[in-house]
């Protein structure tokens, strides 16, 4: 395994010369273009590095699977599910028209950024430092790593320029979707996108889904197995954006990406898989995150269809 990783860094290197660095953040376009690093964990925990595996990147997206875990640990899965749907959107992540005209009663899924706003806004907690450090002690337990902290740089420059997100948050907000005060949701969602992992985490957390949320390392079960069943579809179906069908026919693993550049991949009872590579396609995935995922789905015969 670790040769294939090696040999699958080198042989995809020259596509993260393609693309562009997410800029829109002003703090991510400092991230290096030609970074490429990936890691697996297996389910008898073993773990597998090649390239910029221990490289920090911000979640970004790749948070919505926690606040989605969280928002059903914290009020069931029937209620969220009233306020945030479970369908697939053909627009972008952070796409206001398919809010208001398409799906005005609630936002289509919980992997694009209006549906994350959401499930944020149910995560447990009385302040806005209770709900993070509640997302935050989580994210430390599926990853093992008690070091998870909030990138305040990338913390401060996406709230400084989060405009989109705020409109997605009041126009949710004007139509009785969100309860409680509109800037504090949306501090609570620009910590969670600015949480800092690396390739290892990511596989981590992959790998706990893959276990049906049965930590690998530990033996410890952090979510049963119908959330973790439930988590896994909507990444299949929506978790690379309006890029999710096109990933699950040459791809066919449950994953969800970021525009940090990370993609958190679970292959069901086989492992977790972190990519990280910040060059991103015009959908806001990473380009070179997907050629690794592609060789390894070929090599490894990874695909669930
Ligand atoms: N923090 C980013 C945003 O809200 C997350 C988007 C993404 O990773 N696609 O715009």
């Amino acid at each position: 395994m670790q040769n294939l990783l090696k040999g699958i860094i080198e042989s995809n290197k020259i596509y993260t010369k393609e693309g562009t660095v997410a800029s829109y953040i002003p703090e991510l376009g400092k991230a290096n273009k030609e970074d490429l690093g990936v890691c697996v964990v297996t389910l008898d925990g073993k773990e597998f590095m090649a390239g910029d595996a221990e490289k920090n990147f911000t979640m970004q997206s790749m948070s919505k699977v926690i606040a989605l875990i969280l928002a059903i640990l914290d009020n069931g899965k029937k209620l969220v599910f009233s306020k945030v749907g479970m369908e697939p959107t053909g627009d972008s992540f952070n796409s206001i028209t398919s809010l208001e005209v398409k799906h005005p009663e609630r936002p289509f899924n919980p992997m694009i950024n209006a549906g994350a706003i959401a499930t944020t806004a149910l995560i447990s907690g009385e302040t806005d430092e209770e709900k993070i450090e509640n997302i935050l002690s989580f994210t430390r337990k599926i990853t093992g790593n008690k070091f998870i902290a909030v990138n305040e740089e990338v913390y401060r420059s996406e709230k400084a320029t989060g405009n989109r997100n705020r409109a997605l948050a009041y126009f949710m907000k004007s139509n009785g979707l969100l309860e409680g005060d509109v800037e504090s949701i949306l501090d609570v969602y620009f910590k969670q996108c600015s949480i800092e992992c690396n390739c290892r985490d990511i596989a981590r957390i992959g790998a706990m889904l893959a276990n049906d949320g049965v930590l690998p390392w530990s033996g410890e079960k952090v979510i049963s197995r119908e959330v973790s069943r439930i988590v896994k579809t909507i990444m299949v179906t929506c978790g690379m954006y309006d890029a999710s069908g096109e990933f699950a026919v040459g791809i066919g693993i449950p994953a969800k990406s970021g525009v940090g550049g990370g993609i958190l991949a679970s292959v069901p009872r086989r492992m977790g898989i972190g990519v990280y590579g910040p060059s991103l396609d015009n959908k806001g995935n990473s380009i070179g995150g997907i050629k690794i995922l592609k060789e390894l789905s070929d090599e490894l015969d990874l695909s669930i269809f």
